[in-house]
Parts: structure tokens; sequence; C-alpha cells
């Protein structure tokens, strides 16, 4: 079996004392791909770096909505998009979460960044928490011309058909297996067979039986088995369309 874990961030502190014994029990536990996700200028260096370090693993680059708050420069958006690992304009988005957020400003930087994706031809990893409505009428308004996935997927059976009708993907992690997962329950069984990604999202969000512990990508073995269950189908099977979709979604040939 080989999974795809399509969101993670392995150049978290959390792994400093053993990054690489990690990955490299990932790559020996059925884990054959990882995309490392960027969320700022300097973890998005770190992800290219990493990607460089390891054949199997690809980077996305961009700016998070918790970075959007204030101005901010984009600029190195378009150097290290130069990098043949880079593989996505994420993870950007809107997170309505804090106090602190400017919402205004995580608008004009998410729309910038979904500009600079259409520009260097690349997909987009969308984070979006506490802010469905407002990220519908955006990406209703500003087509993504090569795909977007909604990671980490946490919004209703409603959302969830809206975003497949705007042609997006949709990446399930760790909170499918929680006790409380209710209506992802129901968005599990509802994606499409050629729309669905599964991620750790790792150091956060352990999937059950582990929830509350370190995750790592070898854990998306969890979500899998799960989304199995409730599709009524083989584990094999699961992470062979994911690993698939993830493959034509990030454009690895
Ligand atoms: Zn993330």
């Amino acid at each position: 079996m080989e999974l795809f874990d399509s969101h993670a961030h392995l150049n978290d502190e959390a792994f400093d004392e053993d990054r690489e014994k990690i990955i490299q029990k990932c790559f020996e536990n059925n884990i054959a791909f990882i995309t490392e996700v960027g969320y700022s200028e300097e973890t998005s260096i770190k992800a290219v770096a990493l990607a460089e370090q390891y054949p199997n693993i690809y980077a996305t680059i961009g700016a998070h909505p918790d970075e959007c708050n204030q101005d901010i420069d984009l600029s190195f958006i378009k150097k290290l998009a130069q990098n043949k690992k880079v593989v996505a304009i994420g993870e950007i988005g809107l997170d309505y979460h804090y106090e602190t957020t400017q919402k205004e400003m995580q608008e004009k930087y998410f729309i910038k960044q979904i500009e600079l994706a259409n520009e260097l031809n690349l997909p987009v990893s969308i984070h979006s928490r506490d802010a469905d409505m407002d990220m519908l009428e955006i990406l209703k308004k500003h087509t993504i011309s090569n795909n977007f996935v909604m990671h980490c997927f946490s919004s209703s059976v409603e959302i969830a058909k809206e975003i497949l009708k705007l042609g997006g993907y949709i990446s399930l992690a760790g909170p499918v297996t929680f006790k409380n997962a209710k209506g992802l329950l129901e968005v599990a069984k509802m994606i499409p067979e050629n729309r669905l990604l599964i991620e750790t999202d790792c150091p956060y969000l352990a999937p059950e039986p582990h929830r509350g512990t370190r995750n790592d990508s070898s854990n998306v073995y969890y979500t899998a088995q799960k989304i199995a269950e409730l599709r009524n189908t083989t584990i094999e099977n699961v992470a062979q369309i994911t690993k698939e979709n993830a493959k034509t979604f990030y454009q690895i040939l």
C-alpha cells in the first residue's frame, strides 16, 4: 500500500529532535509521498529545502492568513516558485478564529496569492477557518486556474457541495476519526472518488487512536482506514485513489 500525505509540517519544531528518524519511519511504513506545507516566508524556504533533501517530499509556498493581518511582502513566492519541487501555492486563505483578525487584510493577500498562483501556473492549497461564507464568495469571484484543495476540511456537507461545484478537491485529516466527527462522516461519504485527498496536518490533529499525541505522516493510515470504513471499501482502495488524486492535483508525474 502506498499513501500520500498531502499536507504536513515536518519542519515544525516538534520534530527538531528526531526529524530524520521520523521521516525515515514514515517512508518505511506505507508512506510513498509527502507534501511539506509552508505558511510564511521562513517556512516556505524551509519546505523547499526539505523537498530538495528527499525525492518523495514536495513543497508548497505561501503566507497563511494569520501572517496577513498586516501588510507583508510576498516577493518570496515568485523567487521560490522557480524550484521544481514547488507544487502549489499555500497554505493561504481566511482564518477568522482570533480576535486580532483583520478581515480586509486577509482577503487582500488571499486574492493576491490566488493571482500569483494563476500567473505561476500552480494549484492552491486553502486554509479556511470560521470563514465559510466569505471564502465561498471569494472563490466564486476569483477563478483559480489550476485547481484548489480545501485542506483539513471541517465544514458541512452543504459547504462541501459548493466547493465541489467550483471544481475543488476536499482533503480530510484526523478529525474524521474523532468521536465528535458528526457532519464530517457524511462529508467523507459524499466526496466523489476523483475529488478526495487525505492528509495529517502534522504535528497537529493526530487521528484516533493517537489523538492528543504528536502527529506525523505515518498516521495518515488511520484517516484512510476510517474513510474506507465509511465508504464501504478497502484501505488499499482509499490509499490508491487518494495517492493518484494527489499526484494529479500537484501535477507530479
Ligand atoms: Zn497546515
